[in-house]
């Protein structure tokens, strides 16, 4: 779905992303792994095409389409979901399905998979933060995209916010989506993740399978010594 080679970004003299390789193939579910600032934001940035890299490329579907018409394909939460506070769940998913000319039957679809067709109707400021999380994620999947990218997605939630959001990731992995998800939680990455893109300081560190990396690199070093590094 995604081949991103020797990709760099820089800020002024900081090398935000450091000759970064790796694939994203299809029905996995994928980690980028690493602390604050170690470049996940960054790496999500440029192939959504919001940011500018400084060197190197990516390929979104073999390149058979322009990155503009593949970004059609993918869904994306980056930032903090931003819907019209006033406005119904329900509301607010019609006004994306015009923007992005989908059906409005694929709202009821996407407010059930994500638990909140019971609380269409309520107001968005009324919402909590996990749902608040899970409607971003509704909105993100009304076209029915083939890969799902979310930058921090349990960030700020409270333990069975972080659950459900893990769970919702888990099922819409299970029917098909492939995931690409930043995160600073080698915890989230194991329980939700099949692949790793490890990260410090924009540099990979390792990616490979999850079972893979925890086989041969032992949990308890990745735990007592990377995870000082991560
Ligand atoms: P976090 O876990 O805090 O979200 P991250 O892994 O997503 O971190 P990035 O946001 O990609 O990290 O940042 C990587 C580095 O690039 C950091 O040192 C950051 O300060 C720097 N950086 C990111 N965006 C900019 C920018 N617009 N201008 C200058 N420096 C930037
Ligand atoms: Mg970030």
């Amino acid at each position: 779905i995604l081949t991103i080679n020797n990709l760099t970004k820089k800020f002024g003299y900081l090398t935000a992303v450091n000759d970064l390789s790796f694939t994203i193939e299809k029905g996995n579910v994928y980690g980028i792994l690493g602390p604050n600032g170690s470049g996940k934001s960054t790496t999500l940035g440029i192939v959504l095409n919001v940011v500018n890299k400084t060197s190197g490329d990516f390929q979104w579907f073999d390149g058979t389409v322009s990155t503009h018409e593949a970004l059609k394909k993918v869904g994306a939460i980056i930032e903090r979901p931003n819907f019209y506070p006033y406005m119904s769940a329900e509301q607010n998913l019609k006004l994306v399905c015009k923007i992005k000319e989908v059906p409005y039957d694929k709202i009821r679809e996407k407010l059930e998979l994500v638990g909140l067709l019971d609380r269409k109707d309520d107001k968005f400021r009324t919402y909590s933060l996990g749902m608040k999380q899970r409607l971003a994620i509704a909105s993100a999947l009304l076209n029915d995209p083939e890969i799902l990218i979310l930058d921090e997605p349990t960030n700020g939630l409270d333990p069975q916010g972080i659950h459900q959001i893990r769970s919702l990731i888990k099922e819409i992995a299970s029917r098909g989506t492939t995931i690409l998800l930043a995160s600073h939680l080698l915890d989230e990455v194991e329980k939700v993740c099949s692949h790793v893109v490890i990260l410090r300081k924009g540099k990979k560190l390792y990616s490979g399978r999850v079972d893979e990396m925890i086989a041969s690199h032992g949990y308890f070093v990745l735990q007592s010594n990377d995870q000082e590094k991560l």
